[in-house]
């Protein structure tokens, strides 16, 4: 971080209103949820810049907007209506019920998605009207999900990391989104793509395979222009700002009033914004079943439930008010007395003082979400016990629970699991209560929200240096003038251009494997007219295919794999393989094959001179993918003893002659054009699948890669539009175009 500005941007902005010798400010809040939480102490001890939404409650007079400017706040102005559609409508009304497993509770409005994607621009707007070169920029969460990818098509450089604070679902439940593709997409534009668990980041690269087709490797994903890493950073708490409440006197007089109105009794707690993933109603209930199952604990155990409200204006919240109370008054009915009340339900939020002198003297934190992306309350629990005697029981469900092992880890969904919880948390004895809670305190101080920060930047610079300096070397000027001087001394220059490369690139908001340009084509026949240059587009298609789109190309054309061949100018196809019989095999290949278009709807076979392809480019990827690798290992074994062979691609599954290599066609075209010492060949392939073209003459050949491989001794090229300015630039198109050529 040192040296560079940090911008953090986050919907709300974690600022209150306050009035001081009769003058108007702002102060950041001292505690409103997790992200605030963990961030504020990064704002506070820094010179970064916060950029959030003020809410609607003021006007901003000139001595506000002095107090947030002093304090390093950036408002972006979003009107009301728009952003009740946005934060109502679709982050809270479609976005956070679908992320934590609740699809029914999602509604899907065409309007909310509209004002979703306006207000990200908004941000992105006021973002890039503030950014200055070297600043890094640290989106957070779910809100602002389309954010990275605006900001990096505005500012292509720019240092940019995105937080997720909830949890990422399976793609089988993302894709039920019906804007999931943009939502991948518009993560894709940061450099490094956080989240609390390791589960998650898995989720997330595997719904970019599954829904966007790219690639991954381990847990980077392989966009054409970068590599976008994916990362699991769990957050920690502000162990420092637990360790100060300890001294405030509002804690003290808690603490105390606390010892003293519960003194021989066992107290359990519950802390939870007042939300239908945090699993309040199931975890009443258990504790209704275990005063049924435990009539001794009645008296004695009291169960203190501190509901934070919250999004009040969404659907589902106010209901789920009214059951939770419901329940606190039937459990209270049936279980109390005059003199014990065993459910205290507080609807308010308390100060920070107050609620670690909570946690300090609670013997039971019971913290049962149905879903959460990490849970910060359970790890405030542990920070605040000075004495290691208390139990906490944790819901599998919540992020936390892949870190906090030595808690009591329950099934919020089985009563039973939560009633035995709590019944061997009350009965534990004192060893096992600190042996447990030493591990996790332990874990709690080392990975505090400081360390969870720099953990972050560390690999977020990381990431964008490496895509920096690939970048540079796509770009580098020097390198282009290198080549062209290469051009420029060869006698002559052979250019193999691979018809099957697709470039990944974006149409329409969303990552997709593109065609070769419209482009591209006119610009090898331009090349070919040139002096001293000669063309080869090389192909797995067939002569069937490849003639209607090159009637007269003026270049050479290789089909199938260059088993077939026309020259450049000429009608006529030539075999470039001898003894080649698909006969032999058709029949029993055909079988096999066509079995597999039964299978998988919207494929199909081609059925080629010396090759038969089936093609499912436009079926369910996942499900043809894994019938293409077992066929493909069924048809080599049958295969083995014959000239044929099976490979596969990334859509397609392909038998050919074992000599119909590209390489070898691209071998056969040079030995024609009696390819020489002086000569220079340039090969143009996706060099992460096809790179069979850049073996050929490894000494006088000029590789140019479009794919997202990286290679030092390759030029690596940046999709279709790349392409042309290069091939441009290098061939002096624009020059020929001005001659009349
Ligand atoms: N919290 C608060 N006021 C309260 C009670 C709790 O600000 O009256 C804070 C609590 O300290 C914790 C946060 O709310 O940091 C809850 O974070 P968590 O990750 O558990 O859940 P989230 O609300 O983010 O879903």
């Amino acid at each position: 971080m040192q040296g560079k500005r940090s911008i953090i941007v986050s919907n709300r902005m974690p600022v209150t209103f306050r009035s001081q010798e009769g003058r108007a400010g702002v102060e950041m809040v001292k505690s409103s949820g997790g992200l605030v939480t963990a961030l504020a102490p990064v704002h506070s001890h820094s010179d970064s810049l916060w950029v959030g939404y003020l809410g609607q409650q003021t006007g901003i007079d000139s001595e506000v907007a002095q107090s947030l400017h002093e304090n390093r706040f950036v408002a972006v102005d979003v009107p009301e209506e728009l952003y009740s559609k946005y934060y109502n409508g679709l982050a809270n009304g479609a976005i956070w019920p679908l992320f934590h497993y609740f699809p029914s509770f999602a509604e899907f409005s065409r309007e909310a998605w509209a004002a979703y994607r306006k207000v990200n621009q908004l941000f992105c707007d006021k973002v890039c009207e503030i950014v200055e070169e070297g600043d890094v920029v640290w989106v957070q969460d779910y809100q602002l999900m389309l954010l990275p990818q605006m900001l990096r098509e505005r500012q292509p450089n720019l240092r940019v990391g995105y937080f997720h604070h909830i949890p990422f679902p399976a793609s089988e439940v993302l894709r039920i989104l019906p804007w999931c593709s943009e939502v991948l997409s518009g993560l894709l534009g940061a450099d490094l793509v956080g989240f609390h668990t390791l589960e998650y980041a898995r989720h997330f690269v595997s719904s970019v395979s599954r829904l966007l087709g790219l690639d991954s490797r381990g847990e980077d994903v392989m966009c054409s222009d970068r590599v976008v890493k994916v990362g699991a950073f769990p957050l920690g708490v502000d162990t420092g700002a637990i360790r100060a409440a300890e001294s405030d006197p509002q804690h003290v007089s808690k603490l105390k009033e606390l010892k003293e109105s519960f003194k021989d009794k066992k107290l359990i707690l519950g802390v939870d914004r007042l939300d239908y993933t945090k699993g309040i109603k199931e975890r009443l209930v258990a504790f209704q079943h275990f005063l049924a199952k435990h009539p001794e604990f009645c008296q004695n155990t009291v169960f203190i439930q501190l509901c934070v409200p919250s999004r009040v204006d969404v659907l589902p919240y106010g209901d789920l008010r009214d059951e939770v109370e419901w329940l606190v008054g039937r459990i209270n009915g049936e279980y109390g007395s005059p003199t014990h009340t065993p459910v205290q339900y507080l609807f308010q939020s308390i100060s920070f003082p107050e609620l670690t002198a909570l946690y300090r003297h609670a013997d039971v934190c019971l913290v049962t979400p149905l879903r959460d992306g990490l849970n910060l309350v359970c790890k405030e629990y542990v920070a605040s016990k000075r004495d290691s005697d208390g139990v906490l029981v944790l819901s599998e469900f919540a992020g936390a629970a892949e870190e906090m092992g030595e808690a009591l880890v329950v099934n919020p969904f089985n009563v039973n699991s939560v009633v035995s919880a709590l019944e061997r948390s009350l009965r534990m004895t004192s060893f096992e209560k600190s042996d447990r809670m030493h591990g996790l305190k332990r874990r709690v101080e080392e990975f505090n929200n400081q360390q969870w920060v720099e953990s972050f930047f560390e690999m977020m610079d990381e990431a964008h240096d490496k895509n920096a300096q690939s970048n540079a070397r796509e770009l580098k000027s020097f390198e282009l003038e290198k080549v062209k001087q290469r051009l420029q001394q060869a006698d002559r220059v052979l250019v193999c251009y691979d018809y099957d490369t697709s470039v990944m690139g974006r149409r329409e908001g969303k990552w997709s494997y593109l065609s070769p340009g419209e482009h591209t084509l006119p610009m090898l026949t331009q090349i070919a007219s040139l002096p001293q240059v000669e063309v080869a587009l090389v192909s797995r298609l067939s002569r069937a295919r490849l003639d209607p789109q090159f009637p007269e190309p003026g270049f050479t054309l290789l089909a199938e794999n260059g088993a077939l061949f026309r020259r450049a100018n000429s009608q006529e196809w030539e075999s470039g393989l001898r003894d080649v019989d698909l006969t032999m095999v058709q029949a029993e290949v055909d079988r096999i094959l066509q079995r597999c278009v039964r299978r998988v709807p919207r494929s199909t076979l081609d059925v080629q001179e010396t090759s038969m392809i089936w093609e499912f480019e436009r079926a369910n990827s996942v499900f043809a993918h894994n019938l293409a690798l077992q066929t493909s290992s069924a048809l080599n074994e049958m295969l083995s003893n014959t000239s044929f062979q099976c490979v596969m691609g990334r859509h397609h599954l392909e038998v050919r002659p074992v000599q119909a290599t590209k390489l070898r066609g691209v071998m056969e075209f040079c030995r024609m054009q009696e390819f020489g010492p002086h000569d220079v060949l340039m090969t143009i392939a996706d060099g992460k699948r096809e790179d069979d073209l850049f073996r050929a003459f490894p000494e006088q050949n000029i590789p140019i890669n479009l794919g997202s491989l990286r290679s030092d001794s390759q030029l690596m090229v940046r999709g279709n539009m790349h392409l042309h300015n290069i091939l441009k630039e290098l061939f002096a198109l624009e020059k020929q175009e001005a001659q009349g050529l």
